[in-house]
């Protein structure tokens, strides 16, 4: 079969080389770090920084198609790719890479971000706490994720006594919210949308914790209005693929939160507890096939990862057999690191 490149080593490309092979794709991974747990599951793998031009179009070379796991790939080393199509394309990864371009992007598409401000100065953010209030969140606008790269700013004394780092950030004024929850949709070649359930998430820690299928009646009532903003972005970018925007459910409606033009793992429940994954669906799209039945497998799901330690007790999570137990194969435990997730399905027979 083809070959699909995959740019990222991590649990999300190692889905999606686990939905290829299932489809007849052999998958390609490019990634910098030596231990790609995506790599384990797929027939080629490039270990070469993101700007090494060589490697990039050699890897492209045997591609019928890339796409991505990382969306900090750095955009200007891929027109090594040439003429090799990537999906989503580099506007997405542009937009959705810095979180000021993507906030002005949404705005601008009728959606409602949290307030925010751009800083990059002691000055700036003065300013912008001054213009938004306490308490807020200081963000990185870069490289982001799980929550790392973020300062809480209860008072305006907390932000004096912050080391500023020398890199683009953004304060967002703190949403008061009354749940969080996702829109994965998928669209694909032929501009056609399907949109998952949308789950209701529950971080800790600024992580993940806990998605479940189907959101109680508060956040599902916010869900068309969301959908209608996430289409008009998958508009707005010509978007090929899964692509996820978090959301807060607030007493004026859904506000946007983030975008991920990728798949997402809030839509890991979608494996067992969809007719058609959000893995295999994304690659449907990109090879341009009709898309999977996007409903729901099962009258409830219920996804929880495995953070840290809590992988430990995989023998246990077996030892109840509704329990689907997926395992990254990551080497050592971390805190806050994602080692896997287990998803149960609910019947209303049960
Ligand atoms: P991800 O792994 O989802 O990419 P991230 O590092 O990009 O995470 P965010 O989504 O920005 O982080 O924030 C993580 C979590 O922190 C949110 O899901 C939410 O629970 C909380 N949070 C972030 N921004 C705000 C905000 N402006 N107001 C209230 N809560 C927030
Ligand atoms: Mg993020
Ligand atoms: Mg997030």
């Amino acid at each position: 079969g083809e070959t699909i490149g995959i740019l990222g080593g991590g649990q999300l490309g190692r889905m999606i080389a686990m939905a290829a092979a299932q489809l007849g794709y052999r998958s390609h991974i490019y990634a910098p770090e030596a231990d790609s747990i995506a790599a384990e599951v797929s027939a080629e793998f490039t270990c070469a920084a993101w700007d090494d031009a060589e490697a990039m179009a050699r890897f492209a070379a045997g591609c019928a198609v890339v796409t991505y796991e990382f969306e900090n790939v750095p955009v200007g080393p891929l027109a090594a790719l040439g003429d090799v199509p990537l999906l989503a394309k580099t506007l997405a990864l542009e937009t959705a890479q810095d979180r000021l371009n993507e906030k002005r992007f949404v705005t601008d598409l009728g959606g409602t971000p949290a307030p925010f401000h751009p800083v990059d100065s002691a000055a700036d953010l003065a300013e912008a706490i001054a213009a938004i209030g306490v308490p807020g969140i200081l963000k990185t606008r870069r490289d982001g994720y799980d929550g790392k790269g973020q300062w809480r700013i209860m008072t305006p004394e907390d932000a004096e006594g912050l080391d500023l780092p020398a890199q683009p950030l953004i304060y967002e004024g703190f949403v008061t919210f009354f749940a969080e929850f996702s829109v994965i949709l998928c669209r694909g070649a032929d501009g056609e949308i399907r949109y998952f359930d949308s789950a209701h998430n529950v971080h800790e820690g600024g992580i993940l914790a806990l998605s479940t299928v189907p959101a109680p009646a508060g956040p599902l009532e916010q869900v068309p209005a969301a959908r209608e903003l996430a289409a008009k972005v998958a508009d707005a970018l010509d978007y090929v693929g899964v692509l996820t925007l978090e959301f807060f459910a607030t007493e004026n409606g859904p506000v946007f939160n983030e975008m991920a033009p990728r798949v997402h793992n809030s839509g890991h429940w979608t494996i067992e507890g969809a007719i058609t994954s959000q893995f295999e669906n994304h690659v449907r799209a990109i090879c341009g096939l009709p898309l999977g039945d996007t409903g729901l497998a099962a009258d409830a799901v219920e996804m929880r990862n495995l953070i840290g330690n809590e992988a430990d007790d995989w023998q246990a999570i077996l030892s109840d057999p509704a329990n689907h137990l997926h395992l990254y194969g990551k080497g050592a435990a971390r805190p806050g690191r994602k080692m896997g997730h287990v998803t149960r399905l609910t019947f209303q027979r049960d």
